[in-house]
């Protein structure tokens, strides 16, 4: 079967009608295309409502609800009570708090917000100094803030947007109780947004007593997806993609396969060479119209070209059944993008194999994919080659 919907959903973060402060910031972080979570998350949080995702780390989920927050608060500015703000995130440790209070800080850094962050086991006066004056975001783990709302340095009655991230981990953390008792001190008027991996029968419940009439978003579990697909990677020069490209898919991937590539500019380069070298092969990505796109789709279904080659966003919407091989001729800067492009092989139960092409510069790209799967890819040779070690 195969289908070419979403293509009138927004594939891009101007598209999603972020500000030009905010798309400025994202070109400077080098994020090109919103991931599956910032997609379905960033329209309902613009609207104001209330959201309960379902996402692992390692999706963009931050990005997901700061670039929408911070669009909100850009769009209403007012100041923040002394020892208060406006939004409050939740995190159950201290790197995760830090690394949402950077996140916040690198997304808005052309909008003059004001965020801070406070955690245990440093200092309270400083926090509490940073506090005086209010502040737009505050991001904070539940010990520490209960400790400064003793201390009445930091009041919670004006907060208009609440945050909860990784839910089950502050579950796990005992942070439950601390947790109801700070959102007691909430408005009850506010825009609440619950993130969580999983959603066990305690978090429901927790979900439930925070959210008003929430949109449910949801990205794919990594590991069900992960678990099904043969996966191998070839360590590689640039210059000698082409060729391993061309040998895999003459010894190993007979069959149809889906090559992805980062950019359109790589895609038709990579089809040039296959056509040339008598692969019969064809591109889709943005730059092609939507019936080139179509053509493209039809004939791969058909077996008239075995071989495509997709971008990301192209590639979105496409379900074709038999792909045996998934080649990652670029590994994905966005991690999770990895385990949706293995995702296009081996559905409906069928065997399949994803192999990546990985260059000396894409090792760091290795490392943070490997991370979220929680399990090594193992190193395969390229045909008639033998296996490139794997750097320390
Ligand atoms: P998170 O799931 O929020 O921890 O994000 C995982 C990683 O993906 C972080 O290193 C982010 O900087 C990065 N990231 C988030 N959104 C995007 C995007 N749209 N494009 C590229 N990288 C992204």
């Amino acid at each position: 079967m195969t289908n070419m919907t979403n293509t009138n959903i927004p594939t891009s973060f101007e598209t999603l009608g972020l500000r030009r402060e905010l798309l400025q910031a994202l070109e400077e972080v080098g994020y090109t295309s919103p991931t599956p979570i910032q997609l379905q998350a960033i329209p309902p949080v613009l609207a104001g409502r209330d959201v309960q995702g379902i996402a692992q780390t390692g999706t963009g989920k931050t990005a997901a609800f700061a670039l929408p927050i911070l669009q909100r608060l850009a769009d209403n500015r007012r100041q923040a009570p002394r020892g208060g703000c406006r939004v409050l995130v939740l995190s159950p440790t201290r790197e995760l708090a830090s690394q949402i209070n950077d996140s916040f800080r690198d997304y808005g850094k052309h909008m003059g917000l004001r965020t801070t962050v406070m955690f245990g086991g440093v200092p309270k006066g400083r926090q509490a100094r940073a506090m005086a004056n209010g502040v737009d975001v505050l991001v904070a783990t539940p010990g520490r803030l209960i400790d400064h709302m003793q201390d009445r340095t930091v009041r919670l009655d004006m907060v208009e947007v609440l945050v909860l991230d990784e839910a089950d981990h502050m579950l796990d953390l005992g942070f439950i109780i601390p947790i109801r008792r700070i959102v007691s001190t909430i408005p009850a008027q506010r825009q609440t947004l619950f993130f969580s991996a999983t959603m066990p029968n305690e978090i429901g419940t927790l979900a439930g007593a925070m959210l008003k009439n929430p949109v449910h978003v949801a990205v794919a579990p990594v590991a069900t997806t992960v678990e099904r697909v043969e996966q191998g990677v070839i360590f590689t020069d640039v210059a000698r993609k082409r060729h391993v490209l061309f040998d895999l898919l003459v010894d190993v991937a007979k069959g149809r396969t889906l090559v992805f590539s980062r950019t359109k500019h790589g895609a038709d380069k990579v089809v040039k060479h296959l056509n040339e070298s008598g692969i019969p092969a064809a591109a889709i990505h943005g730059n092609k119209s939507q019936p080139q796109r179509e053509q493209a789709l039809a004939n791969f279904r058909a077996g008239r070209t075995r071989v495509l080659i997709a971008t990301d966003i192209a590639a979105r919407g496409i379900d074709v059944d038999g792909v045996g091989h998934v080649i990652n001729y670029d590994l994905p800067n966005v991690p999770e993008t990895y385990v949706h492009r293995i995702g296009r092989t081996a559905r409906a139960g069928a065997d399949g194999m994803a192999i990546s092409l990985c260059a000396p510069d894409e090792r760091a790209f290795l490392k943070s994919i490997e991370k979220l799967i929680r399990t090594r890819v193992p190193v395969m040779a390229a045909p008639g080659q033998t296996p490139q070690a794997r750097a320390a």
